[in-house]
């Protein structure tokens, strides 16, 4: 089964991509299926904001589609930026700028603790919705470390692995991150779902 990921952003799409690829899937991107959308993210909630992106990629391309919705939750920001970690500080910043804005905010905080958190939702065609979260924790650094990934990574210690998220390889990356971690949880689910809707068509 080819889904679509509902996503313009390519360092999810390449992550997502190489998660699913594992996992045995294939899957397109919008651009490669000649589709584009920009969807507004309206939501309140990571789980809601991904309904919107899959559901619109979907019935765009009358595949299945996957969307992420994802963000970075500071619990001294009482999880802000949240589901707005994409505008944080307002349109037209670099990844740079807002980890810059993040950690001016974060200057004289001691508790620095925070989590990324993913949500992966699947719409098929007829309506219904498989969906899974993951999550990774860390904390806030002082200063941007690593290269490697994109948004707020540089600025993002993981717990347990010694390295920023930018530090880290993207196979490194992969196994520890919140998306990594939510299609991972996302698999026995589809593989649960696909069985049931394969027994209930014959
Ligand atoms: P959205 O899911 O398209 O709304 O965007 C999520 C935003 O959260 C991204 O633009 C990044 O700023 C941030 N984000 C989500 N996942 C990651 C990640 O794996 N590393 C760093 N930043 C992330």
């Amino acid at each position: 089964m080819t889904f679509i990921m509902a996503s313009n952003n390519e360092d999810k799409l390449k992550e997502m991509r190489a998660i699913l690829s594992e996992l045995g899937f294939s899957a397109v991107s919008q651009g490669e299926a000649g589709i584009s959308l920009d969807i507004e993210e309206t939501g309140e909630t990571f789980y809601s904001n991904a309904c919107l992106k899959a559901e619109a990629a979907m019935k765009a391309s009358g595949l299945p589609a996957v969307a992420d919705d994802s963000g970075l939750m500071v619990d001294v920001l009482n999880g802000e930026p949240g589901v707005r970690s994409k505008r944080y500080g307002g349109e037209g910043l670099t990844d740079g700028d807002r980890n810059m804005l993040l950690l001016r905010h974060m200057e004289f905080k001691e508790h620095r603790t925070a989590k990324f958190v993913s949500s992966i939702v699947c719409v098929f065609p007829n309506g219904d919705i498989v969906a899974a979260e993951g999550d990774c924790e860390g904390v806030i650094l002082r200063e941007p470390k690593g290269k490697g990934g994109f948004g707020y990574d540089p600025v993002f210690f993981v717990t347990g692995t010694g390295k920023s998220m930018a530090e880290l390889t993207p196979q490194e990356k992969n196994r520890v991150s919140h998306r990594g971690k939510a299609l991972r949880a996302f698999e026995p689910k589809l593989r649960d779902y696909l069985k049931k809707a394969g027994q209930a068509s014959c």
